[in-house]
């Protein structure tokens, strides 16, 4: 087997423009707690095959849940389920050769925490990241900052670009040692739930960008139309960095509701009738492979040089596609 083994660090926008051929990358979950590196790597070690030229590692923020106490009373404490991300990145980087990009959120996080967070992926080597604002704790309804943290991934995006100045927050520190980092951000095809219009998503996107954002990773989408409608506005609105299609399979039939549920995105009504027409997980999961299958195609005939495939649950659907692909 052939790994992709890039001689020197290389960041995503590097990697793009050079690529001769279509890019493949892969986007995983840390284990969850108790669970050994193994089991990434057993995930991983088939789809390896593809050369993937990064992967993303999420990050999952702590939640805070309610444990009954010996004396009857409960008490709050907190837990990360999927600890880990920066450690696997580093082990990712170490047994594959492979760029691996670990996400960055705001949520739970002091920006000097998230200082010291650079500061570890810069020594470890680690070029590429991506910011992200994170979603809303468990227990919120809304999005609520850390007191002494970040409101919106624009202002992650300008932390990590003052570093890459070599400014940190201590200001006594003068001439600091200047990072490198490439920094990639969220971008919604059918637009973040919180947001009133298009418009105004696309206007922040375009500000995480004007700030110092290299490319952009998108929400999933069924519907490749999203997707190149998406691309058609950013480029109305003079956004000119690469935007790569995050594609997962849907592959049961619980998935046509907990999907646009989690991710506020549509499921396109040939998906849903053909996977409603499936009588066994194994009939559910090929048509998910077909539908998988059909974008992909597309998306190559109109030249899209990355494919990042968000591969959570179903590594055999996503080998699958490849093998028909590649
Ligand atoms: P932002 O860019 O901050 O945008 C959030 C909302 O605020 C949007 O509606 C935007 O239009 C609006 N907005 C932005 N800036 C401003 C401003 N200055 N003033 C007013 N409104 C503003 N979550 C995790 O917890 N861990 C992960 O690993 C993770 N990985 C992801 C990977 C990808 C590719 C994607 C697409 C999402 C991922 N998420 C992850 C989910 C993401 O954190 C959520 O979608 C979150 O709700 C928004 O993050 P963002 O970075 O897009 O936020």
């Amino acid at each position: 087997m052939l790994y992709f083994c890039p001689s020197e660090i290389m960041k995503v926008t590097q990697l793009i423009a050079e690529a001769k051929e279509t890019i493949i990358s892969f986007e995983i979950l840390p284990p969850t707690k108790g669970k050994s590196i193994e089991s990434t790597y057993k995930h991983l070690d088939p789809l390896m095959e593809f050369n993937p030229a990064f992967i993303n590692v999420t990050y999952h923020r702590a939640e805070q849940v309610f444990k009954k106490r010996v004396d009857g009373n409960f008490e709050r404490v907190e837990i990360r389920k999927r600890p880990g991300t920066v450690g696997i990145c580093a082990a990712l980087m170490n047994k594959y050769k492979v760029e691996a990009i670990p996400h960055l959120i705001c949520g739970g996080f002091s920006k000097e925490e998230t200082e010291n967070a650079l500061i570890d992926l810069d020594f470890l080597g680690i070029k590429n990241v991506l910011a992200l604002r994170g979603d809303a704790a468990a227990n919120e309804k809304f999005f609520n900052p850390h007191p002494k943290g970040h409101r919106y991934a624009e202002d992650l995006v300008k932390q990590i670009v003052s570093l890459n100045n070599g400014r940190y927050m201590e200001e006594d520190i003068l001439e600091g040692a200047k990072t490198d980092f490439c920094i990639g951000i969220a971008g919604y095809p059918e637009k973040h739930f919180e947001s009133p219009n298009m418009d105004t998503d696309i206007y922040y996107l375009k500000r995480k960008i004007e700030l110092g954002a290299n490319y952009v990773t998108t929400q999933l989408f069924y519907k490749n139309e999203h997707y190149f409608n998406f691309v058609e506005k950013c480029k109305e609105n003079n956004i000119d960095v690469p935007i790569i299609p995050g594609l997962k399979p849907l592959t049961n039939q619980r998935q046509l509701t907990t999907i646009p549920r989690v991710f506020n995105v549509e499921v396109p009504v040939e998906l849903y009738s053909e996977m409603m027409k499936a009588k066994t997980p194994e009939a559910c999961e090929k048509v998910g492979e077909e539908w998988l299958l059909h974008q992909c195609r597309d998306l190559l005939k109109n030249n899209v040089k990355v494919l990042h495939f968000y591969t959570l649950g179903k590594p055999q659907v996503v080998y699958n596609v490849l093998k028909q692909l590649f």
